[in-house]
């Protein structure tokens, strides 16, 4: 007899692990979506390269899948920067104190990613 049911339940577990916080960090940008009143057409959560996150004018909204593995906090910032997008195409003086007004210390919550 094999063992093959017990060998495939971590990998079972992961993958519920994963889709648990894939479908939470989904929730999160519906909350933000809301709040800030942007129409999104399409949301995905995929393996990106270069980057955390894309949008595009067309409503397409991508974030990076290793967004997953950090808190809440760097959820928020990554998905207002992105929403904010919809309204103000560059990271000028009105998108940072948009950024501000919604998140507070951003700049703090961006150094754990790298990006500013
Ligand atoms: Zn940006």
């Amino acid at each position: 007899m094999t063992s093959l049911c017990c060998s495939t339940r971590p990998a079972e577990f992961s993958a519920v692990t994963i889709l648990d916080s894939k479908k939470a960090f989904k929730q999160r940008v519906r909350h933000w979506t809301d709040k800030l009143d942007v129409d999104v057409q399409w949301l995905g959560v995929r393996p990106m390269r270069n980057k955390w996150a894309s949008c595009s004018t067309n409503g397409h909204l991508n974030f990076n899948s290793e967004l997953l593995g950090f808190d809440q906090d760097v959820w928020d910032y990554v998905i207002v920067h992105e929403l904010l997008h919809f309204y103000v195409p560059n990271h000028g003086k009105l998108w940072k104190s948009l950024m501000r007004a919604h998140l507070g210390d951003y700049e703090k919550t961006a150094r754990k990613l790298k990006i500013n």
